[in-house]
């Protein structure tokens, strides 16, 4: 783990909204009386009935509740409330796949609009409250609508990202039971474009129970439509009204389905609820990104993932933000693109992934050095450990050194940011996730339950409910509690690794599953591909463990070169004495193959557990695929293996 701590710039800690000596006291507050603490950010949101019972929660037996007595509606905090003092507001800019594209520039006024407009069509077609519809569509501004409108008239939207195959598409659908589905003729991504119309047809045969297809014309590829069943959303909204009352909902009631990652498994029907999650995201969106009104936020996650939720999405329109939302990849049409959408909206805050910024980190510095981010303040990280080298990258290059970056660990099932440090109160250590955000109760277990104090490396437990933890997984509550509370009782398992150091902060090693064992001693992935991101050659790598006859496990790894670099011998032994070098002999790779791609899920996590699986030699039985965002990676990956030995 890199030693460096860089200290709270003085303009941060005199101007942040919360400094250090605010965070110390309202941290305490949170903990220690969450009742008032939490009734207190509650009235951050418009509330038809304010709440009177605030937090009644329990790990054991598992009984989750917020705000009970509450009721509010979500599109309303989202949008009506706005109106009246900034219904010209731009809600956010909407950046096309293409610069050559035209954009769009959305309004609440006419983020109103046309919510409505999609809410009465959803009632159209028989769309009620407590309804789940599912939702595959590509990031343009209708997703937006489409979610909006759920939330308007009280259906749980379950978004599924434009990119799974019709088999993932139909097993989510019937896992919740949609009746309806909403998608476009076709999606665009990176100049490529994605049929997802024709992906629907072909799930259709395998998701007996959807009636209605509502489809949004975006490419205008011709397409087939089937009758009775298919609509056109222009066709539908013409002939609807543009005002549609919100639905009173409890604090309770579901708002959204999300299916986790995959990246360890079968994926999970994770339930988030309104008034907790909203209140949560609500606060944590200023208090994390240091949101100020005026700012332009800009988090690049797609809206089919949690962080795409909270912050593309909920967050930023609770807070009457002005965001961005874009509809294409990092690089394309070069390596450029982020940093121009930068300039073009004069963007102050902005959140990616580690994947993200290691590959444009590979592409090469001029890329972005040839454009000016002289409106950044602040940059952000979510989605998997960030290596030290890529963080300092992010932080020299991209911030100029200017801004701070929050790292920002959280699961699909907490909502929102669980572990940060705060802009204006932590000092930064590079690939830490720092500090526990309000409420949070961290602690570190071995694997035997016994709790580890001080400076340690554990297993990482939440101890007590915050307000935008999920309720269950739909319709397998016995699963949410085996899966969460039941390794280690009374507590939420996270199952990630973690380590706490001297000072307290914490750090993110990677997965429990993903822990090495080598001769004994215990290894976080995370630390050892840290150490190779740091060669200069080295652009990503994926560490997993395989069986060693002297070892127990041995370390195979995984390495992606920069642009420019050719896999040689020479440089596998340099590689492997830099390992012994940077952690030491311990730590050195057993087995380094060169991969042009690693198998990733469609959110960008690298997916350690088929690397496991060919590192093991177990071709066949690679467990489920269908979250990969490119399944031919693995091909690759088996056939370089195969010619190796
Ligand atoms: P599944 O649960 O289906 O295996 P998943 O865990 O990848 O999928 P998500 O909920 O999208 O699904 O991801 C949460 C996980 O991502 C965390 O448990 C952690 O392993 C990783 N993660 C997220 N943010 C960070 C971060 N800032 N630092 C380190 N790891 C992170
Ligand atoms: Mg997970």
């Amino acid at each position: 783990m890199s030693g460096k701590t860089y200290p709270v710039p003085a303009d941060w800690a005199k101007n942040a909204l919360i400094d250090a000596d605010t965070y110390e006291e309202m941290y305490a507050r949170s903990v220690n009386d969450p009742d008032g603490f939490w009734a207190e950010q509650a009235k951050r949101l418009d509330w038809i009935k304010e709440p009177t019972i605030i937090k009644n929660t329990s790990f054991d037996p598992v009984s989750i509740k917020w705000f009970e007595d509450g009721e509010l509606n979500v599109a309303y905090n989202c949008i009506d409330r706005h109106l009246k003092d900034s219904g010209d507001r731009v809600a956010f800019h909407w950046e096309p796949d293409h610069p050559d594209q035209p954009g769009q520039t959305i309004t609440y006024t006419q983020l109103h609009e046309r919510v409505c407009r999609f809410a009465n069509v959803l009632k159209s077609l028989g769309v009620k409250k407590g309804d789940r519809v599912t939702i595959y569509l590509p990031m343009i501004p209708e997703i937006t609508y489409a979610m909006l409108a759920c939330a308007r008239i009280g259906a749980a939207h379950s978004v599924v990202f434009a990119g799974f195959s019709p088999e993932a598409l139909a097993g989510r659908i019937n896992d919740c039971d949609s009746t309806v589905v909403i998608t476009a003729d076709e999606g665009r991504r990176g100049g490529k474009t994605v049929p997802l119309k024709k992906n629907v047809d072909d799930a259709m045969p395998h998701a007996l129970g959807v009636e209605k297809v509502l489809v949004v014309e975006h490419t205008g590829a011709d397409i087939t439509m089937k009758g009775g069943r298919d609509v056109w959303w222009h066709e539908a909204a013409a002939g609807v009204d543009d005002f549609c009352e919100c639905e009173p909902m409890n604090a309770e009631d579901p708002l959204f389905i999300l299916y986790t990652s995959g990246s360890t498994g079968q994926p999970k029907g994770v339930v988030h609820t309104s008034g907790g999650y909203l209140t949560y995201i609500n606060f944590a969106h200023r208090a994390v990104f240091n949101y100020e009104d005026g700012d332009i936020f800009w988090c690049g996650a797609d809206l089919g993932w949690i962080t795409g939720h909270s912050f593309t999405l909920y967050a930023p329109l609770s807070n009457g933000a002005t965001s961005v939302m874009f509809e294409g990849v990092p690089n394309f049409p070069d390596a450029s693109r982020f940093w121009q959408i930068i300039d073009k909206y004069e963007v102050n805050q902005f959140y990616t992934a580690p994947t993200a910024i290691r590959a444009l980190m590979g592409a090469g510095d001029e890329y972005v050095t040839k454009t000016s981010r002289k409106s950044l303040k602040l940059l952000g990280t979510a989605g998997e450990p960030i290596n030290p080298e890529a963080w300092e990258w992010y932080h020299k290059v991209v911030g100029e050194e200017r801004c701070p970056i929050v790292d920002t660990w959280w699961q699909t099932e907490t909502g929102g940011c669980m572990l940060t440090p705060l802009p204006g109160a932590h000092g930064l250590k590079p690939g830490a996730a720092t500090a526990p955000f309000f409420g949070i109760k961290p602690q570190l277990v071995d694997n035997d339950g016994n709790v580890l104090e001080g400076a340690a490396e554990g297993n990482l437990c939440i101890l007590d409910s915050w307000p935008a933890q999920a309720r269950t997984i739909y319709g397998d509550h016995q699963r949410f509690v085996d899966t969460y509370f039941t390794t280690y009782k009374g507590k939420y398992f996270t199952s990630d690794g973690c380590k706490r150091d001297e000072d307290g902060a914490y750090w993110i090693t990677g997965r429990v599953d993903d822990v090495l064992n080598v001769s004994g001693h215990r290894m976080g992935t995370a630390e050892v591909e840290s150490a190779l991101v740091a060669h200069d050659k080295v652009s990503e790598a994926a560490v997993v463990g395989y069986p060693h006859d002297i070892k127990g496990q041995g370390i195979y790894v995984y390495v992606t070169l920069m642009a420019g670099n050719e896999p040689s011998d020479d440089l596998l032994k340099e590689l492997r004495t830099w390992v012994r070098k940077e952690i030491g002999p311990i730590a050195t790779p057993d087995l380094i193959q060169f991969a042009p791609d690693l198998p990733k899920t469609r959110s960008g996590k690298i997916m350690r557990r088929i690397l496991r699986k060919i590192a093991e030699d177990e071709f066949s039985n690679l467990g489920d695929i269908s979250t990969l965002a490119d399944p031919s990676v693995v091909e690759k990956l088996i056939d370089n293996r195969q010619n190796r030995s």
